[in-house]
């Protein structure tokens, strides 16, 4: 059996004071790996932070655009890389998983400060990677996930807010996919701890995602956001930590994946997230869940997050290759029943009939 670890995490405006403190036990000397834009967010925080402390940054490295094999590669060849203890993964999603490789590849504590909430990757061993050309390469799985997690709301609350928007609707995905494909299974003692952390990934973004928006839109840190950013990074986290890759991914994903093939997507730079809410409508209908499909669907107009094929600069016409690629990957191989191209197809149409 493997040895889990499972990471804490300090959020506010001053969450980086703490930083010497937690990290002290594990080395004193820092290498930050981070996004462009992310080191610029948060560096004059970080070095506020360690002078005078006994934590020394050898350098801050931008992490070169991609999560990718090469970037890691070249990142473990800098010498004030290979001479740190431990690792600072800042930024988003990409830069903090290429940073978190580099770690782990080199069996190094690393810590990581997200500077925008959008995805869990600040809180989980699993690090994604891409082909230089932006294509997905594979998952590298890890049992390590960040030994802490610094969360500056001061600086979240300063970034785009069209990633907080996304992020609420990646997030509450994990809520309706554990608990519909985990239906009917006997669950081990993780397994079940993650479903019902997943509960937390529902409730309180119906209750204060429209306030955290608006809030991070005027670059207020109030409670609201603060709860919000929580639930993205630590709630979603958490139960991807916990459970099982069958369990933590379902419709909702499958039917991000199959809006991947068209290009219209791509070339309106629509978000991960954003699709992500779609498809978690097409779950509740394939599902059966009326009370609760009306709630998230109100919500998801409330927010704009899409409700219907054009939101998505889509039309009828891509329905059949969306599905196709949909129910083509892993993300509904276990699943309580079989869902079938017409189930899918349905609740498009209906999704269609409503608006
Ligand atoms: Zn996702």
């Amino acid at each position: 059996m493997k040895t889990r670890f499972f990471p804490g995490y300090t959020i506010g405006p001053d969450s980086y004071k703490e930083i010497e403190r937690i990290c002290k036990p594990y080395g004193t000397k820092a290498a930050v790996i981070g996004g462009e834009r992310a080191i610029k967010a948060a560096e004059n925080k970080i070095k506020e932070a360690t002078e005078g402390s006994d934590i020394r940054i050898t350098g801050f490295f931008p992490y070169g655009g991609e999560a990718s094999v090469e970037n890691i590669e070249r990142l473990k060849s800098i010498s004030e890389i290979q001479e740190a203890d431990i690792i600072f993964a800042v930024g988003g999603g990409k830069a903090v998983d290429t940073a978190k490789v580099v770690a782990q590849t080199t069996e190094r504590p690393f810590f990581t400060f997200p500077t925008i909430a959008s995805t869990c990757a600040a809180c989980t061993s699993l690090g994604i990677l891409y082909h230089p050309d932006g294509s997905l390469r594979e998952y590298s799985f890890s049992d390590i996930p960040p030994v802490h997690i610094f969360i500056d709301s001061e600086i979240i609350a300063n970034a785009p807010s069209k990633y907080l928007w996304a992020g609420i609707g990646d997030s509450m995905a994990k809520y309706f996919e554990t608990s519909v494909s985990s239906r009917g299974d006997e669950l081990s003692h993780s397994q079940a701890m993650g479903v019902y952390i997943g509960n937390m990934c529902s409730g309180p973004f119906v209750k204060y995602g429209e306030k955290a928006l608006m809030d991070c839109e005027n670059n207020i840190v109030s409670d609201e956001l603060e709860e919000i950013i929580l639930g993205i990074i630590v709630s979603t986290g958490m139960v991807s930590n916990l459970v099982s890759i069958d369990i933590t991914s379902g419709l909702a994903h499958a039917v991000y994946n199959g809006f991947t093939v068209i290009h219209q997507i791509e070339e309106h730079g629509h978000l991960h997230g954003e699709i992500v809410s779609y498809g978690i409508l097409v779950l509740l209908i394939v599902d059966k869940q009326k009370e609760e499909f009306k709630r998230i669907y109100e919500f998801n107009k409330k927010l704009g997050l899409p409700t219907r094929l054009s939101d998505l600069h889509c039309t009828e016409s891509h329905v059949d290759r969306i599905v196709e690629k949909a129910l083509s990957g892993i993300d509904v191989r276990h699943y309580p029943y079989v869902i079938t191209p017409d189930m899918v197809k349905d609740a498009i149409a209906f999704l269609e009939s409503r608006n």
